[in-house]
C-alpha cells in the first residue's frame, strides 16, 4: 500500500461514523445486523439432514425417530456454532432462524450450551439412549 493511500484511509477513518456498535454500554435487547442464537422450527422439516451435512462447525445433529411421522429432534451446540448462517441457507423450508433478541451468549461454564429442539417426549427418548434406527446420528 502506498504511503499516501495509507494516510488518506487513516484520515477518512478518523472522521467517518463508527462501523461497530458500542458494547456493553448500551446493551441493546435486539440487534439489527447480528445473528444470535439459532432456533429450529420443526414445521416443514423433512429430516433431509442437509443442514447437518452443510454445517462447517458440526454444531447440529438431527435424530430421526420416525421419518414418516416427521418425528425429529435437533441438537444444537451453541458453543460450536460460528453463526455463519449456512444452515439457514441450506434449509429449503426455513426451519432455521437466527434470533436477533438472544445474542449475548457468553457464559463462564459450558452448561446450557447444548440445546435440543423437538417434542418433549422425543427429546426424552433421545436423551435416554441411542436411537438405533437413526440413519443420521446415534
Ligand atoms: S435442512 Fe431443513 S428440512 Fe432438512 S433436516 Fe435441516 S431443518 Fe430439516
Ligand atoms: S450457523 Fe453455521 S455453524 Fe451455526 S449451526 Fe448453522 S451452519 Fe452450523
Amino acid at each position: 500500500m502506498k504511503l499516501g493511500t495509507l494516510f488518506k484511509d487513516a484520515w477518512d477513518a478518523l472522521f467517518s461514523e463508527a462501523a461497530t456498535e458500542p458494547y456493553p454500554n448500551p446493551h441493546p435487547d435486539e440487534t439489527e445486523r447480528l445473528r444470535g442464537r439459532l432456533r429450529w422450527n420443526p414445521e416443514g422439516c423433512t429430516g433431509c439432514s442437509l443442514c447437518v451435512k452443510d454445517c462447517p462447525a458440526a454444531a447440529i445433529d438431527i435424530f430421526v425417530l420416525d421419518k414418516k411421522a416427521k418425528q425429529f429432534v435437533m441438537r444444537y451446540d451453541i458453543g460450536r456454532c460460528t453463526f455463519c448462517g449456512q444452515c439457514m441457507q441450506s434449509c429449503r423450508f426455513d426451519c432455521w432462524q437466527a434470533a436477533n433478541d438472544d445474542w449475548s451468549l457468553a457464559a463462564t461454564t459450558a452448561n446450557g450450551f447444548v440445546e435440543y429442539y423437538g417434542k418433549e417426549e422425543d427429546i426424552e427418548r433421545v436423551l435416554a439412549g441411542p436411537v438405533t434406527d437413526d440413519p443420521v446420528k446415534v
